[in-house]
């Protein structure tokens, strides 16, 4: 695997059971799953020869990022290297640019889009979304704005994206010399994830969809399934999702980000093509975690249920917070509750930073949901009794 974070760690963690052998390349020793591999190589994934070196003798590469350029994993393939997901779908989690065009293609529904060259294409890009007529005329509809600007490649957790009210705001995404993505600001009630695995031969499974719930821009809180999704709709979700993975050629994981619209659509906001934060939850929740299904897609191994193993499970990520130590609140935890799962990843603790996330579940939402949340703010240490 290609990238030292919590999700290598926990891909690791998945395939010691089935006595995977997983070797690492990774930016540093201190890396999340630098610190728990034993088979580490330390290097750069933007330098040819450093992947090459380390794909030697590996029967497959797969990913916990999506920076791996697309012209390195092509000569990766080159060299008979099977690399999962390949290139050609890896560039759609790379590109947003590409993302929507590849999704208008297929017909799948997003956000009204269109690269913009600088603000002025930011305003008119604005005025385009205003109903016909109510261009120019003021009032309630003004000038299209806000718009949602994205540097096409790039982002994560919020950075790379800007909300700009007026064409002065529009500056400051172009500075960085990116092409630019203009979207309509979607007005969504919740954001979702379905997300869904693939293999080479073409067996897919779905996860129930999830709601997802960010605060600054970075995840928070993740329930599942979705509370109160209707049925129609979720099954909608997922067979977007799997229809996505069959047309992009998608191996492994595949996190479709949505954004369930007042008046009841669902759009894609963004595809990641690893296990995602989003499917944390099925560590503990569902018979078959996601990272090992997608330690057993990459591998071309038959893949596992999905479904639930409870009716509720809540993932909450713990951040850093003020205080270094976090060992030291799990005494009060574990014995606060003793179903309560915690999975930490070894990193330093910076405020703000995804240090760890908890797992709870159970038959009443309201439960799971405050046991989770009672857990992540301890560790945190904004909670204190
Ligand atoms: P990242 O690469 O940081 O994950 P995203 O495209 O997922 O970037 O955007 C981050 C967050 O910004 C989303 O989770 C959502 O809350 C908000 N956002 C992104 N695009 C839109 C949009 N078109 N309309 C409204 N909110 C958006």
């Amino acid at each position: 695997m290609v990238g030292g974070g919590q999700l290598a760690r926990m891909t690791h963690e998945a395939g010691i059971p089935l006595g995977i052998r997983f070797k690492l390349l990774s930016d540093t020793p201190q890396d999340s799953a630098a610190q728990v591999v034993s088979d580490v190589v330390i290097g750069d994934y933007r330098d040819l020869d450093t992947l090459r070196d380390f794909a030697r003798g590996c029967d497959v590469i797969t990913f916990d990022h999506e920076h791996v350029p697309t012209e390195h994993l092509r000569a990766l393939e080159a060299d008979g290297i099977p690399v999962r997901p390949g290139p050609g779908a890896l560039v759609h989690a790379q590109d947003k640019g590409v993302m929507r065009a590849r999704l208008d293609a297929i017909g799948v529904p997003c956000p009204r889009h269109r690269i913009v060259s600088d603000p002025a294409d930011v305003a008119a890009f604005a005025a385009e979304g205003l109903p016909q007529g109510a261009e120019g005329a003021g009032g309630a509809e003004g000038d299209g704005f806000p718009v949602v600007l994205k540097t096409v490649r790039g982002g994560y957790d919020g950075k790379g994206v800007w909300v700009v009210d007026n064409v002065a705001q529009a500056e400051e995404p172009f500075r960085a010399g990116v092409p630019v993505l203009a979207e309509e600001k979607v007005d969504f009630v919740r954001e979702l994830a379905a997300n869904v695995v693939r293999s080479p031969h073409g067996q897919a499974v779905a996860y129930p969809v999830v709601e997802s719930q960010q605060v600054n821009g970075v995840c928070d809180t993740v329930i599942a399934p979705a509370p109160d999704l209707d049925r129609g709709l979720a099954l909608k979700a997922e067979e977007m999702a799997l229809s996505i993975a069959k047309e992009l050629d998608v191996i492994g994981h595949l996190a479709v980000e949505l954004f369930q619209t007042r008046d009841g659509r669902i759009l894609v906001n963004e595809l990641a093509m690893r296990p995602h934060n989003s499917g944390h939850w099925s560590m503990d929740g569902a018979i078959t975690s996601q990272f090992a299904n997608h330690v057993r897609a990459v591998l071309d191994l038959p893949l596992g249920d999905p479904r639930p193993r409870a009716p509720w499970t809540v993932m909450v990520n713990v951040l850093g917070g003020d205080y270094p130590d976090m060992y030291s609140a799990y005494l009060h935890c574990m014995a606060r509750d003793p179903q309560l799962k915690i999975h930490m990843y070894g990193k330093d603790v910076k405020p703000g930073r995804k240090v760890g996330h908890v797992n709870t579940y159970g038959d009443d939402l309201d439960d799971v949901l405050e046991r989770a949340r009672h857990a992540a703010g301890y560790l945190r240490g904004t909670i204190t009794e």
